[in-house]
């Protein structure tokens, strides 16, 4: 048989508290990831129903190359309906449960229900014997780093773990799913963090999932000869290209670049620049390393790139993990916090507690701007973030994210789209980026469709917006990991070697766009409009850059264009890479 055989589902009814296994369907064999979890909420979850209650369905989808030797392969998708947007929602991770359940033939896990009692906590075991749920009441309330520590005594060495923190369980909008990293200590660094996902999970009374593939292979490909030959000739391209540098020392490492294009928002995105850029530059992370440690690593297996930073704190012991450039930005500039050790704690406490580092860095902003603390306050924003866990008025109101607490302090500066707050990189200066941001079924999201172009002519943003997120939703469906920046030619040779027969490139940008269609459904269903792609008045009205005249000025037709028609492919569209 080509391809890998036995691929299976499993379902988790949080009801009854009960696993079952099926078989994947066979006309699914190309969706992973982003698109299977899209294919599964149209099809089994009400789009109209509450995100916290019983229907919504929590759906954990590796991408179709993981537990493949295909390199940087192994992202996981979680998608659901989101508490923070009212619509679909998709965000992926690194870290090894990706791998690891595919490694197990596993090609999704989905869960349904909610358990009678709210205080309840479960956890889901996958093994080669099985699946099971199982009690687990006694890591109820535990911060992501202690639960890890608690389960590395229970289970073997080799298992992986998918998990909420304090935010999930108390089911906040701003809440993350963190996966365990592929270092031996296993830290729940790496995060599905938008939208507000642990809190889907928390509401199923679900703390964590442990996946233990022991020693098994990778998933087999139908030519093992071939398929082995494609991908060690891939990466030593890749390698050998100026893509390895790119992400060389992480994303931090393009804080000086943004700040240029006026695009490192500073206090509540009233300006485009940061005066903090020196002491924020990830070059400053990058020096810690030699007299610290700590330094660059693959947050999972078979990752070629190794974008992700490890951080010590002045006594050369493990800080954080993954501090990467929106944290710095949200976090840092957007609150006018200059160091990045300060942003070091900061992120590592939205790890611990499992918020969104973006959205709480965005929920402190509208905050200090607001009047509620001062700008730069870096000792008040890590009182915020104990505040979340603590459950104080103040922490669930920045726990629900900017909207929440622009609401609550009745604030008129609130800058999200389709209520997620928008990422580091501003939609005034990328214009084509912002067309992303009103027309993705995800809203505020920089990985749906980046533009870093800010001299694209108007007429060209809607058909790029649509391309990159086109290129972007295929590659999140793949289980390659944006920083690889495959095109879809690439894509389609991975999985032409996978499966032993032709697959196009055009069949792989239909999934993508199909992908798309999907989530714009959904959100149809969830009541969205053409009225809520758009971007806040603050946007649109306030500008950056010399003189404020950098404003997101696109109109409605132009974004409409992005979504409602498909563009024919444009001269760059099978060469342009994905990126996040
Ligand atoms: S490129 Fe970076 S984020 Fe992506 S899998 Fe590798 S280490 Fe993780």
């Amino acid at each position: 048989m080509a391809g890998p055989s036995g691929d299976r589902l499993i379902r988790v009814d949080m009801t009854h508290q009960t696993a079952t296994v099926e078989d994947f369907p066979e006309d699914w064999k190309l969706l992973g990831g982003r698109a299977l979890s899209a294919r599964i909420l149209v099809n089994e979850c009400d789009p109209a129903c509450d995100p916290l209650g019983p229907d919504n369905v929590l759906v954990m989808a590796p991408g179709v190359l993981s537990g493949t030797m295909a390199p940087t392969s192994g992202r996981i998708s979680i998608g659901g309906k989101s508490p923070l947007t009212g619509g679909i929602k998709e965000a992926n991770a690194g870290g090894n449960p990706g791998q690891d359940l595919m490694k197990l033939g596993y090609r999704a896990l989905v869960v349904t229900g909610q358990p009678s009692d709210p205080d309840a906590r479960y956890a889901v075991e996958v093994t080669k014997d099985g699946v099971a749920v199982v009690p687990a009441d006694d890591c109820k309330g535990m911060w992501n780093y202690a639960l890890i520590e608690h389960l590395g005594g229970k289970y073997a060495a080799s298992a992986s773990f998918i998990s909420i923190g304090p935010a999930g369980e108390m089911r906040l909008a701003g809440a993350s799913v963190a996966c365990t990293d592929a270092d031996q200590d296993r830290r729940p660094a790496r995060h599905a963090a938008r939208g507000g996902l642990g809190a889907v999970m928390g509401a199923k009374g679900l703390k964590y999932v442990a996946v233990d593939a022991e020693k098994l292979a990778g998933r087999r490909p139908a030519d093992m000869k071939s398929f082995s030959t494609l991908c060690k000739g891939y990466s030593k391209d890749f390698r050998d290209s100026p893509k390895a540098k790119v992400f060389e020392f992480g994303t931090s490492s393009v804080v000086p670049v943004a700040n240029m294009l006026n695009t490192f928002p500073y206090k509540n995105r009233t300006e485009g620049q940061s005066p903090d850029v020196e002491t924020l530059d990830g070059k400053r992370i990058v020096e810690s390393f030699e007299t610290r440690g700590g330094g660059m690593h693959n947050c999972m297996t078979g990752c070629i790139v190794q974008c992700s930073n490890i951080v010590h704190d002045k006594d050369g012991n493990y800080k954080t993990s993954a501090l990467e450039f929106e944290t710095l930005t949200l976090l840092g500039a957007n609150c006018a916090i200059a160091s990045w050790e300060d942003v070091a704690d900061l992120d590592r406490l939205c790890d611990e507690i499992g918020v969104d580092t973006i959205e709480t860095g965005a929920a402190i902003a509208v905050y200090m701007d607001s009047g509620g603390m001062e700008f730069g306050d870096a000792e008040g924003a890590k009182r915020i973030l104990k505040e979340i866990a603590e459950g104080t008025e103040l922490g669930l109101a920045i726990g629900n994210g900017a909207l929440s607490i622009g609401k609550k302090q009745k604030h008129h500066r609130i800058p999200v789209a389709k209520g997620q707050a928008l990422p580091a990189w501003d939609p005034r200066p990328l214009k084509a980026t912002g067309v992303t941001y009103c027309t993705s079924p995800m809203g505020g999201d920089h990985t749906a469709g980046l533009i870093v172009n800010p001299g694209l002519p108007p007429e060209q943003f809607a058909q790029a917006s649509q391309e990159s997120q086109v290129i972007n939703a295929a590659c999140d469906s793949s289980g390659f990991c944006q920083f690889l920046q495959p095109t879809l030619p690439e894509i389609a040779e991975f999985y032409s070697g996978l499966y032993g027969e032709e697959i196009g490139k055009e069949r792989v940008a239909d999934i993508g766009w199909e992908c798309l269609q999907d989530e714009w459904k959904f959100n149809s269903g969830a009541g969205f409009t053409a009225a809520d792609d758009d971007l806040p008045a603050c946007i649109r009205e306030e500008g950056v850059g010399p003189g404020g005249a950098l404003k997101f000025d696109v109109a409605a037709d132009v974004i409409a264009q992005a979504k409602n028609q498909r563009f024919g492919p444009s001269d760059t569209f099978w060469t342009t890479k994905a990126t996040g």
